[in-house]
């Protein structure tokens, strides 16, 4: 039987090509875009802004029940992110934030609390969604699951050009360690670690364009639908 409105799962480590991707292939679909990274670094701004520590177990998985996590297109169908009303989506991404938010994500009662929210937002169908997890345990059932990857140096080149442009100054050395102890703490947590699930197709980004990576997903997205 074909489904029309899809559920589509993009994992992959850091700087992968995932969100840009994602974002794309929702558009030419016509399909909602999750970002769920944003998520986790929502909450662990709302931490950092309230003084509570990130490495307070107790304290954090409170404040994820606390906390009201939202995500909305502005006109020029941008996904912003707001907290509690309040739009951070500038806020989530400060060099503090990116250093405590993996802490954060590895805590089972604040992935409860996110995955819960993630599941009620891409129910009906229609969504990309990007993050860790989603075609492991978000969405075990997704219509098409990729798994993206990139060598560490195209990794870390794409996310100093995206730096950049919000004016923060990093080495490209220094971004790439920064990635791989991400990755490493995201793949050793005990909790929904990051894998790649065995029925997700691989792609490799680290030579592709933008434009490439869109239609290898956009193209078994379409394979799907017609089944
Ligand atoms: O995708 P992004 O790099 O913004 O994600 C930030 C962090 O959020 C990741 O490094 C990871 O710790 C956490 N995350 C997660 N599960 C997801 C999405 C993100 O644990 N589904």
């Amino acid at each position: 039987m074909s489904r029309s409105r899809l559920i589509i799962a993009i994992d992959g480590p850091a700087a992968s090509g995932k969100s840009t991707t994602a974002r794309l292939v929702a558009e030419r679909l016509g399909y909602v875009y999750i970002d769920t990274g944003a998520m986790y670094r929502a909450l662990t701004y709302a931490a950092l802004r309230a003084g509570v520590d990130p490495g307070d177990q107790v304290r954090m998985e409170r404040l994820a029940d606390e906390c009201v996590i939202e995500l909305h297109l502005d006109d020029e169908r941008r996904l912003r992110v707001f907290l509690n009303g309040r739009d951070v989506s500038g806020d989530i991404r400060t060099p503090e934030v990116t250093a405590n938010v993996s802490m954060v994500s590895a805590y089972a009662g604040v992935r409860r609390r996110l995955v819960e929210l993630q599941r009620n937002i891409g129910a009906g169908g229609g969504i990309v969604m990007d993050g860790r997890d989603i075609g492991t345990v978000v969405f075990p059932d997704a219509d098409v699951k990729i798994f993206m990857v990139a060598d560490i140096r195209a990794r870390a080149e794409r996310r100093k050009a995206e730096l950049h442009t919000l004016g923060n100054d990093v080495t490209l050395t220094g971004l790439a360690l920064q990635l791989e102890e991400r990755d490493r703490l995201d793949s050793t947590r005990d909790v929904s670690p990051l894998r790649k699930a065995d029925d997700a197709v691989e792609i490799d980004t680290s030579s592709l364009s933008i434009e490439e990576q869109v239609e290898r997903v956009v193209g078994l997205a379409l394979e799907r639908a017609g089944e």
